[in-house]
């Protein structure tokens, strides 16, 4: 079992820390950090230690929908199914490497029977088959879920496992810089939280270590229109200053969610057609502004239903199917400075609710559910009650029954992250981002991939350093203090000149930044982007970070002004590596893919008829012309290195093809000597 108790090196003259030392430290207490913890043990590695800014934070415990999915390998019914074609599915979304889709396959019922072996309740029938649903990007059934809480669920299964397996959790661990000798990552560097800022004495702990399983979830800082929980961020800055490679990194989900509670409203909140408003800030000027686009209301009523399955902004609905609807919400938001709102009280137009006027699917689809109800609230209310309970009991509270529920397109995912290879190895020696952190998946995804990519990512990370890298952390400590000394001393200089500007008065703290840089990516870097928004936001972002020394305040005194210093320069790191990656797609002029449209002169409207007229009319116009991409870049991938560092930064930017899908040209008796010669990790 690891040994928490720490020795303490002097790191710079006079300077002494805390130093923890241990095999692997697993960074985070998300549903992927928690099952990488749990599998080292199981296989055989107890010397780990999970560190996480805060146990109870993170996407996995505190996001959900209405039916939160899970994606794996069919296991019910009378359907084939099989690795190699839920290999083929994942692959198909484009720009992804073969050999994660097909380990993802491979270990995909393996990592969901362990969740129901910890005691996640997935549906079963009688005789045991995990019956399963179609999610999006899906060609069979492989969709399941426990209800709006599915990762909840996996997180508190995983870390009750951890718990019985007695596995040191230190919270209150804010990630400042990996510490790294030569290619190979040797540590980490943490702010406690929890303590206040002494120069003298900071606190600041070293982990002086073998691996690092790195499980900080999506860079969720970085949009301010965003539905990840509050209280995650991710720590992706630390990774790419130590060297990490990212791939991928433009590629996001972006979707229609409230912003106050933060909630997907997908599924029955828009099968249930509520109505669209918009306003003035302030609140005047109420209008049902997607008549003015789509005066067709039986059209609009089935667009709107359709987004209840069509989740994310997809820019190939985006012409004339369900994704009009985000991109109208969007105008409204960001080009015209207006609040929208669902309104479940009433229909469109607040007419009568005619199941005539619908398209076929959406008619018989309530029709079949027995919601002909008049409102959409009592629609809502028989077709799923707790989905209108979840605004009651969730906070701050909204009653859909007589108030309206803010909404916009707001950020949930990055398909992106950290390149990995099929063991979940970086390209830093001991480095394995795992779950949201690391970057396995390509442009689409089918719904509920992401968790089982968590999973399975961890597993095979956990197997990799059980079996190949279970050695204790080199005892060299020249070495390591000679490493370390670098990120430590940058961290104090971070502060001291944070400390000197808040002394000379100056008034941007690390908190307005912060908040500046989310607006900055929501407005020019989001669901919309054209070459000049994004080359901007690159080149200001780019300034603000070599600057970020000479521009910002942080009072030392206060716990949260510091924290945040170091999260601000963890989320302009990865701004910048992220708006270099998206102006090099910009200009390759490849058009328009995934969750995003970027916008052409030369393109099309969204849709053609009376939206064009509209949209054209409008000020913002030229910004929705689109044209969708080829399937060219689908067998290439993005790279992308932060080189140069303080004053200097830049991004190394490359293309590769994708790894492709392994050959299936496995023999049993081959198979077999292999793993007997290496426990199967080559
Ligand atoms: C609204 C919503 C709905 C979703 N629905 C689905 C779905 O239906 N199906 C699906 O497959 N996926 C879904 N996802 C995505 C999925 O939930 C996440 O990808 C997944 O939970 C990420 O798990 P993780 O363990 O990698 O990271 P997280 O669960 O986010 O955990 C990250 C951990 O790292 C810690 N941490 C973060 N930053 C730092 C830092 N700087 N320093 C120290 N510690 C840090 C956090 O506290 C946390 O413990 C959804 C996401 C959202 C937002």
């Amino acid at each position: 079992m690891a040994n928490i108790e720490t020795h303490i090196l002097e790191v710079l003259e006079g300077l002494e820390l805390d130093v923890l030392t241990t095999n692997t430290v697993v960074v985070g207490t998300g549903s992927a950090g928690f099952c990488a913890a749990t599998r080292l043990v199981e296989f055989g590695q107890d010397d780990v230690v999970i560190v996480t800014d805060k146990t109870k934070a993170g996407t996995s415990r505190n996001a959900g929908s209405d039916k939160q999915t899970y994606y794996k390998l069919t296991l019910a019914g009378s359907e084939p199914d099989s690795v190699r074609e839920m290999a083929s599915t994942l692959f198909a979304g484009g720009a992804m490497d073969g050999d994660n889709a097909l380990a993802e396959a491979a270990l995909s019922a393996r990592t969901f029977l362990h969740l129901c072996d910890i005691g996640v309740p997935f549906p079963r029938n009688e005789y045991g088959e995990f019956v399963g649903y179609k999610t999006d990007h899906d060609p069979r059934q492989r969709a399941t879920s426990v209800g709006p809480y599915t990762s909840r669920s996996m997180v508190e299964a995983l870390e009750k496992k951890a718990q019985e397996q007695g596995i040191p959790v230190i919270s209150e661990c804010r990630v400042v810089d990996l510490i790294v000798d030569d290619d190979k990552v040797i540590g980490l560097l943490v702010l406690r939280r929890d303590r206040d800022w002494d120069a003298a004495h900071p606190p600041l702990l070293l982990i002086r270590c073998t691996n690092v399983v790195y499980a900080t979830g999506g860079p969720a800082m970085l949009y301010a229109n965003s539905v990840f929980p509050h209280g995650q961020w991710g720590a992706s800055g630390a990774g790419y200053r130590a060297g990490v490679v990212g791939k991928n990194v433009t590629e996001w989900q972006f979707g229609l969610a409230s912003l106050r509670p933060r909630w997907n409203v997908s599924g029955t909140y828009m099968q249930v057609v509520p109505r669209f408003i918009s306003t003035e800030p302030d609140g005047s000027d109420p209008r049902e502004f997607l008549l003015d686009a789509i005066p067709d209301r039986g059209r609009l009523a089935s667009l709107i239903f359709l987004k209840g399955y069509q989740w994310p902004f997809d820019i190939r609905k985006a012409r004339d199917g369900s994704s009009v609807i985000d991109l109208l919400v969007y105008r409204e938001t960001q080009l015209r400075g207006r609040r929208v709102y669902l309104d479940f009280m009433y229909n469109i137009a607040d007419e009568p609710f005619d199941p005539d006027q619908l398209e076929p699917e959406a008619r018989t689809y309530l029709e079949r559910a027995g919601a002909l109800q008049n409102s959409p609230i009592e629609r809502l209310i028989h077709m799923n009650r707790p989905a209108y309970d979840f605004y009651l009991e969730k906070g701050p509270r909204v009653d859909l029954a007589t108030e309206l529920l803010e909404v916009d397109v707001c950020a949930q995912h990055n398909n992106g992250g950290f390149a990995v290879d099929s063991w979940w190895r970086s390209n830093l020696e001991g480095f394995f981002p795992v779950g949201e952190a690391a970057g396995s998946h390509g442009v689409y995804r089918p719904g509920g991939s992401a968790l089982n990519s968590g999973q399975v990512g961890a597993t095979r990370a956990a197997e990799y350093i059980a079996k190949r890298r279970a050695q204790a952390p080199s005892e060299d400590s020249a070495s390591f203090v000679n490493a370390a000394r670098g990120p430590v001393g940058e961290a104090l200089g971070l502060v001291n000149a944070a400390a000197v500007n808040a002394a000379e008065g100056v008034e941007l703290t690390s908190l307005d930044l912060l908040q500046q840089l989310a607006e900055l990516m929501s407005a020019d870097a989001g669901p919309v982007r054209s070459a000049t928004s994004i080359d901007q936001a690159s080149v200001t972002i780019g300034q603000w970070l070599a600057d970020l020394p000479r521009i910002v305040s942080a009072d030392p005194d206060s716990r949260r002004l510091v924290d945040r210093l170091f999260l601000l320069r963890d989320a302009l790191t990865t701004a910048f590596v992220y708006t270099s990656a998206m102006s090099d797609f910009v200009h390759k002029d490849a058009g328009s893919r995934g969750s995003v449209l970027y916008s052409d002169p030369a393109g099309a409207f969204p849709v053609e008829g009376d939206l064009d007229q509209v949209v054209s009319a409008a000020d913002d116009s030229e910004l929705f012309r689109f044209r969708l991409s080829g399937t060219d870049l689908d067998s290439t991938t993005q790279e992308v290195r932060l080189a140069g560092s303080g004053e200097s930064p830049e991004v190394e930017i490359s293309w590769r093809d994708v790894r492709p899908i392994p050959a299936d040209d496995d023999f049993f008796e081959n198979v077999w000597r292999r793993y007997r010669e290496t426990g199967g990790v080559s």
